[in-house]
């Protein structure tokens, strides 16, 4: 049976295909003041700012390519039991053929009712103030903003509980309770960071690779299956 393996991506996985990660240089946040765009006291007090907002992430994420790091991830389901559990809300894990995606901050290409977050519809196109669900009400962002529940955070922690590997990818680990995931790692499975410039994890159990995504995610490949290849010959 297939190892476990979790990949709990962020927005630095994404930084090489050209999409601004949230908190470096050039970040989103050094333009947009998170009240203004992501909480769901922004859509209340200005719809059309915030529709602006996740209108132009969207046809910017419509120009750009999975990058080497998410091609080497579906790579991996070769050797193990994959699951990708995300806060990105692009799309660059499925468009690079990974199987199992979890998005815990939403998906840039889903729209919803604002009063029901249970009909959701594709889209590739803006959202439009007055454009609505079929309940009549107005068609959101399927964003999970600051300050709202995420409703996948229970399924995820399920899923972390039970792996084997544990890894980090291009995320500050500041935002919560995405980053509390990295809590529920069983004892004995081993942990690593991909980051060029590695975060506070508070962790001495954790593999750090100091590196790009594209970069690291090779070295990690190149550990993973050496520690494969070793414990199958100790069997
Ligand atoms: P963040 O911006 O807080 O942190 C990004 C991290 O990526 C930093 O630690 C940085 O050092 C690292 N990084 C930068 N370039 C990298 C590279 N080439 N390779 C690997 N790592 C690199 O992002 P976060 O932790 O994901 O946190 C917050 C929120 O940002 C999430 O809620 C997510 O929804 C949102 N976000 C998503 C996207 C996207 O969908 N692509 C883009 C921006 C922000």
């Amino acid at each position: 049976m297939k190892k476990k393996l979790v990949i709990f991506s962020g927005a630095g996985i994404s930084a090489e295909s050209g999409i601004p990660t949230f908190r470096d240089q050039n970040g989103i946040w050094e333009t947009h003041r998170i009240e203004e765009v992501a909480t769901p006291q922004a859509w209340a007090s200005n719809p059309k700012l915030v529709l602006k907002f996740y209108n132009e992430r969207r046809r910017k994420i419509l120009k750009v390519n999975p990058n080497k790091a998410h091609l080497e991830i579906k790579k991996l389901e070769e050797f193990f039991e994959v699951v990708v559990i995300t806060q990105n809300i692009d799309d660059l894990h499925e468009r690079a053929g990974s199987k199992n995606v979890l998005h815990l901050h939403g998906e840039i290409f889903k729209m919803r009712s604002e009063k029901n977050s249970n009909l959701v519809y594709p889209t590739k196109n803006d959202i439009k103030v007055g454009q609505l669900a079929e309940d009549g009400e107005q068609l959101r962002p399927h964003i999970v903003w600051f300050f709202e529940e995420v409703p996948m955070m229970e399924k995820a922690i399920e899923i972390v509980k039970q792996c084997d590997y544990f890894v980090v990818i291009g995320s500050s680990l500041v935002v919560y309770p995405a980053a509390s995931l990295i809590s529920y790692v069983p004892q004995n499975a081993l942990k690593f960071i991909i980051d060029p410039q590695i975060p506070n994890h508070g962790d001495k159990d954790i593999f750090v690779i100091q590196k790009p995504a594209t970069e690291g995610i090779i070295e990690l490949a190149t550990k993973l299956k050496k520690l494969m290849t070793k414990l199958s010959l100790l069997k």
